[in-house]
């Protein structure tokens, strides 16, 4: 599933291209992903301009006129492409052949705006949700999900953090900080990274963390999510435009799915774990 920083890119892909577009008619095949019956979704987005594209957790909210906002989510395999004249952006999952056969078998649902470009949304599994909410509800949806805080803002402070981890003291710390109630966007391949840089095993208990320690996870997030969105993320995110730019993170990534390597920093072994469910890599030597 995309984390942060691949959402963030996708997000702030489209804004370049999305912001001021009318939507002149919207399609889906799927009711499941829709939160109002066709038709009705249709007729209140038709005419509403594109203000703004925002993210929070691992959504991407569209912004429209009168209010209203489409809040999207990719789950495991969507994908969102943006085909305007003469170029294509693809956000998300990566599928192949995306730019050269629109729409396709893993179309379903599709934005037209009134310059005739069009925004599809792929998905192959189909978990993925186009959601439709006023803004007043959207943020009462956000304390319904219960929603941490977004580790790139001025809420998510050092004290915060600190007092979050008193709540959950049994937690292990890769899980903890994987809960979007202690602090949101974080999956796998992040949670892995920030054990790395802060010499924690992912196993090891919240409760038994020094100050030092806790701020290291706290430095970590920061400057692990930060690095990751300046590439425009791993994998999963394919940014591609007229200049072909793709997501590079997957290169510096340290300890993610190397498990059976060399550490690139002692050069032991990479070993792997469960921890909560998810094969976790981590270095004995360097991870405590
Ligand atoms: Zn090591």
């Amino acid at each position: 599933m995309p984390e942060l920083p691949e959402v963030e890119t996708v997000s702030q892909g489209l804004a370049k291209v999305l912001v001021g577009k009318k939507i002149s008619g919207f399609d889906c095949d799927t009711p499941k992903m829709l939160n109002y019956p066709l038709k009705k979704y249709a007729a209140i987005i038709r005419s509403l301009e594109v203000v703004a594209v925002k993210r929070r957790a691992k959504m991407i909210i569209l912004e429209l006129t009168s209010d209203w906002r489409i809040l999207i989510h990719l789950k495991m395999t969507g994908q969102l492409v943006f085909r305007g004249k003469g170029e294509c952006l693809i956000g998300g999952h990566t599928i192949d052949k995306s730019c050269e056969q629109l729409p396709n078998k893993f179309t379903h649902a599709t934005f037209t705006f009134s310059d005739r470009s069009r925004l599809y949304f792929n998905d192959i599994r189909k978990f993925g949700w186009l959601r439709l909410h006023r803004q007043e509800e959207l943020e009462k949806l956000f304390v319904k999900m219960a929603l941490g805080p977004e580790p790139l803002t001025r809420e998510f402070t050092p004290g915060k953090f600190a007092k979050s981890l008193l709540r959950r003291p049994k937690s292990k710390i890769k899980q903890f900080i994987m809960d979007a109630r202690n602090v949101v966007g974080i999956g796998n391949i992040y949670a892995d990274e920030v054990c790395f840089f802060s010499g924690l095993r992912p196993d090891r208990r919240v409760e038994s963390l020094g100050q030092t320690e806790i701020k290291k996870i706290y430095q970590g997030i920061k400057k692990i999510l930060t690095a990751a969105i300046a590439a425009r993320g791993t994998t999963f995110s394919n940014y591609v435009n007229s200049n072909g730019e793709a997501g590079s993170y997957a290169k510096k990534l340290k300890v993610y799915q190397r498990y059976g390597r060399k550490c690139l920093r002692c050069g032991g072994e990479i070993k792997r774990q469960k921890v909560g469910g998810r094969t976790s890599s981590y270095c004995p030597t360097c991870q405590k």
